[in-house]
C-alpha cells in the first residue's frame, strides 16, 4: 500500500476527516426525512453496521424540519444532502446538521453557493462538493462532450475557487463516475490538483455482487494508491449492506480493526474430506451468533489444512472422519466430524477469553501427531490426486520428443 496521501482536515461533527484521521465509511438513508423515527432508526442501523457518518436527504421543507428532530438524537454526525435549492442547506444548517453536500451540478448560481458557504461558515459546518458524472454542469459537459474525468475534476475545482473566493476552506470533495477506470482516474486527477480530503465512491454502481465488485475495485483501487479519506459504497441494496461492506473493506485493507468473524476458508479441491460448502455456511452462522473478532478457518483436509491457515486464530480441517482443530496452525485438539462446528465455536470463545497462548497451553498432547498420522494416511491412500508425477513425466516425454 502507498503511503497515505496527507490532505486538509476537516471535522464532521465528532467525525475528524483527511490528515491523519482513519478513513470513515459514509452511508445514507433511504427512508423519507419527514418521517423522524423510521429515519433515526435507520441511521442506527447504519452505525451499528458501520457508518462513522450518515448522509440524509434534504429534499424539502418537511425534511428540514424531520432533521432539526433527527439531529439530536443521531449516534453519527449527520451530512444534509442538498440539490437545487440553496434555501434548503441554509435550513439544514438551522436545523444543526454536521456537514452539507452540495452539487455543482444543479446549484450553479455563484451567490447562492457563497451564501451557502457563510452561513456555513457560521456554525463551523464543512461541505462536500458533490460532483456525480450523471449530473455534471451542463456548460462542461458541452465542453468535452461528456463526463471524462478531467470534466468532473474542472467542475470540482470551479466549486471550490467559488468557496476560497468567499474565504471557505472547510472542504471535501468526491467525483464519482459509474465507471470504475473513470472514476478511479478522476479521483488521481482531483488528487493532484487539490489537498483537500476526498471522498470515494463508484456512483449508482448497482445491486451486488455487481454493485459490489464496482465499488471495491475503485474504492480499493485508490486507498491502496494511499488516495482517499471517507468512502461510500452506493449500492442498490438494503443500506446496512453498504455500510458493512465499507467497514469490512476497510479491515481488509488493514485501516481499521477487525470488528467481527473474518472468515478463511479453503475453496474445497479434490482432496476435501467434507462438504466445505455446508460446514461453513453452518459454522458462519454459529460464529456470527457469537460476534467474536476472531480469525476462522475452515479446511476441507488436513494434508494441507492447518499449514496453509496458520495465520489464523484458529481453525479447523477435515479427515477420515474427525475434525483436527489447530491454532495458529498447531493441530490442538482432535474431534469427531459431527463435532467440527461445535467444537469450533467453542474453542473460538474460549481462545476469545483466554487468548492463544493460554489456549495452546491447553492442547491436547496427542493432537498433533494424530494430525500427521491422518494426513500421511491421506496422502498414502489417495496418493497424488493432482496426477503431478504422470504429468511431469508427460512434460518430459514431450521435452525429449519421445
Ligand atoms: S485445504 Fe485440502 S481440501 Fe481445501 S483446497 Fe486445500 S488441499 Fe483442497
Amino acid at each position: 500500500m502507498n503511503k497515505r496521501k496527507i490532505t486538509n482536515q476537516i471535522q464532521v461533527g465528532s467525525v475528524a476527516v483527511g490528515g491523519d484521521a482513519p478513513v470513515s465509511v459514509q452511508s445514507m438513508t433511504t427512508t423519507k426525512t419527514a418521517d423522524v423515527d423510521a429515519t433515526l432508526a435507520q441511521v442506527y442501523a447504519l452505525a451499528g453496521a458501520g457508518a462513522d457518518i450518515v448522509r440524509i436527504t434534504c429534499n424539502d421543507v418537511a425534511a428540514a424540519q424531520g432533521l432539526a428532530e433527527i439531529l439530536p438524537r443521531s449516534p453519527v454526525p449527520i451530512i444534509a444532502d442538498i440539490h437545487f435549492q440553496y434555501r434548503l442547506a441554509l435550513a439544514a444548517l438551522e436545523a444543526g446538521v454536521d456537514g452539507l453536500r452540495l452539487n455543482p451540478g444543479n446549484i450553479r448560481k455563484a451567490d447562492h453557493i457563497k451564501v451557502v458557504a457563510a452561513a456555513a461558515a457560521d456554525r463551523g459546518v464543512p461541505i462536500r462538493i458533490g460532483v456525480n458524472a450523471g449530473s455534471l454542469d451542463r456548460d462542461l459537459l458541452r465542453k468535452y462532450g461528456s463526463p471524462v474525468p478531467q470534466a468532473l475534476v474542472d467542475s470540482a475545482v470551479a466549486e471550490v475557487r467559488l468557496l476560497e473566493d468567499v474565504g471557505f476552506t472547510d472542504i471535501k470533495i468526491s467525483v464519482k463516475h459509474s465507471d470504475v477506470p473513470s472514476m478511479v482516474e478522476s479521483y488521481r486527477l482531483l488528487s493532484e490538483a487539490v489537498d483537500y480530503p476526498l471522498h470515494l465512491g463508484v456512483t449508482e454502481a448497482g445491486p451486488p455482487p455487481a454493485g459490489l465488485m464496482k465499488s471495491v475495485a475503485g474504492i480499493a483501487a485508490l486507498l491502496l494508491e494511499g488516495i482517499g479519506d471517507t468512502i461510500r459504497f452506493s449500492l442498490t441494496a438494503e443500506p446496512v449492506e453498504e455500510a458493512e461492506a465499507g467497514r469490512r473493506l476497510l479491515e481488509q485493507l488493514g485501516l481499521r480493526e477487525l470488528s467481527g468473524l473474518d472468515l478463511i476458508a479453503c475453496p474445497s479441491c479434490g482432496r476435501a474430506e467434507v462438504d466445505v460448502v455446508a460446514v461453513v455456511t453452518e459454522a458462519q452462522a454459529a460464529l456470527e451468533a457469537e460476534n467474536l473478532p476472531i480469525q476462522v478457518a475452515i479446511m476441507g483436509c488436513v494434508v494441507n489444512g492447518p499449514g496453509e491457515a496458520r495465520e489464523a486464530d484458529i481453525g479447523i480441517a477435515a479427515g477420515k472422519g474427525k475434525g483436527h482443530l489447530f491454532i495458529r496452525g498447531k493441530v490442538v485438539r482432535v474431534v469427531p466430524e459431527a463435532e467440527m462446528v461445535s467444537a469450533l465455536v467453542e474453542e473460538a470463545r474460549r481462545l476469545a477469553d483466554e487468548g492463544v497462548e493460554a489456549r495452546l497451553a491447553a492442547a491436547d498432547g496427542v493432537a498433533e501427531e494424530l494430525a500427521r498420522q491422518t494426513a500421511a494416511e491421506l496422502l498414502a491412500a489417495r496418493g497424488d490426486v493432482d496426477h503431478a508425477e504422470e504429468r511431469k513425466a508427460r512434460v518430459a516425454e514431450v521435452a525429449r520428443g519421445d
